[in-house]
């Protein structure tokens, strides 16, 4: 600070002053390179304000009221716009977003609210199609980011799945299906972060270094080492070691006598009878044990007894679902938010008819 004092052609007397007011110091120890300072002085070059943006909707300043300084704290209120894209999935999700101008942040979320329904590693084919409608916050007509996402669509090799954004009764915000379904479910349909899974892993039924034909009884993501993985449901950790064949493991238990079993890990990042989340990061993709190349081998157990977690999960007890007054004014919503769904749509799909024609 005392460098862009100096720079600024002010004392050391003048910054002296700024930090003897209270919280001074903590306030400005938030000063990053290539931040602005502002400073005002007066025709003796002494400083009389000096203006800090924290952010865009948050700035600091100090002013001179006689012979001290004051610290005061102007906050900006942003104005939430609404946003609405469509695409077309050629490759990837990741990649549709990013040439239809949706962030990075808005396609996480995006993927997060499907994350129960859809397996974004593995499910995803060319020809899907997705719409969002989500708020952009502005500040003096800049856009400064991305807020909640209102509704979204996704059409998967044929099949529509709807969300809608809803605060219920307790005031908890959620997403919701058509029909006031939570889309919150049990289970991740992929329990690691499919933004980096490079392929859907070979299944080998030979296995190429025990030599052996073995039962494939999970289902592989390939992908680069150390990408997250994550535990897939609340539960607890099982085990959390190492096997020649497993390499480095992670067990979690979950309610209903479900458990789901994560191989081949770089790393672990829980300990046994620790209490995961769902979304959790609980190790990383690996190649250690018996693997060929990085991957995450992931298997789901009901029972005891191997399930195909790609089918299992349609079959699991149903997610929260609105009922009574929640349900009716969910659907009351809903339909505003149709029929603008529907017309952004129309436009959109207008707007690349008439680009084609050129
Ligand atoms: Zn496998």
């Amino acid at each position: 600070m005392s460098l862009v004092f100096a720079r600024a052609g002010l004392s050391g007397a003048d910054l002296q002053a700024l930090l003897d007011v209270d919280l001074a110091a903590e306030a400005l120890r938030d000063v990053f390179p290539g931040q602005t300072l502002r400073f005002t002085t007066d025709e003796a070059h002494r400083l009389v304000e000096l203006r800090f943006a924290k952010s865009p909707v948050e700035t600091t300043l100090f002013r001179k009221e006689g012979a001290d300084f004051r610290m005061l704290s102007e906050l900006k209120e942003p104005e939430v716009r609404e946003a609405f894209r469509h695409a077309v999935v050629q490759s990837s999700l990741f990649e549709a977003g990013i040439d239809s101008g949706v962030s990075h942040a808005t396609i996480l979320e995006l993927a997060n609210v499907f994350g129960g329904v859809i397996d974004f590693a593995l499910d995803p084919r060319k020809g899907d199609v997705f719409s969002v409608l989500y708020e952009e916050r502005y500040v003096d007509g800049e856009k400064i980011g991305e807020g909640d996402i209102i509704a979204a669509e996704y059409i998967n090799d044929g099949r529509r799945y709807s969300a809608y954004r809803f605060v219920d009764s307790s005031g908890r915000a959620g997403y919701f299906s058509t029909d006031g379904v939570s889309m919150r479910k049990a289970f991740l349909r992929a329990p690691l972060d499919f933004t980096r899974v490079t392929s859907n892993f070979n299944m080998r039924r030979m296995h190429p270094i025990a030599r052996v034909v073995r039962p494939h009884r999970g289902v592989d993501y390939g992908a680069p080492t150390g990408t997250p993985v994550y535990s897939s449901g609340d539960g607890r950790v099982l085990e959390s070691g190492f096997s020649r064949s497993n390499g480095n493991f992670v067990f979690v238990k979950h309610d209903g006598n479900i458990v789901t079993r994560y191989l081949h890990l770089h790393k672990r990042l829980v300990k046994k009878g620790q209490r995961v989340d769902q979304g959790q990061t609980i190790g990383t993709v690996g190649a250690t044990g018996l693997a060929t190349g990085p991957h995450l081998h992931y298997e789901f157990l009901v029972d005891g007894t191997h399930r195909n977690p790609r089918s299992i999960l349609d079959r699991l007890p149903r997610a929260r679902s609105l009922n009574g007054n929640e349900l009716a004014s969910f659907k009351a919503r809903i339909s505003g938010i149709d029929n603008q769904l529907a017309q952004f749509t129309k436009a959109w799909e207008l707007a690349i008819a008439s680009n084609d024609d050129r």
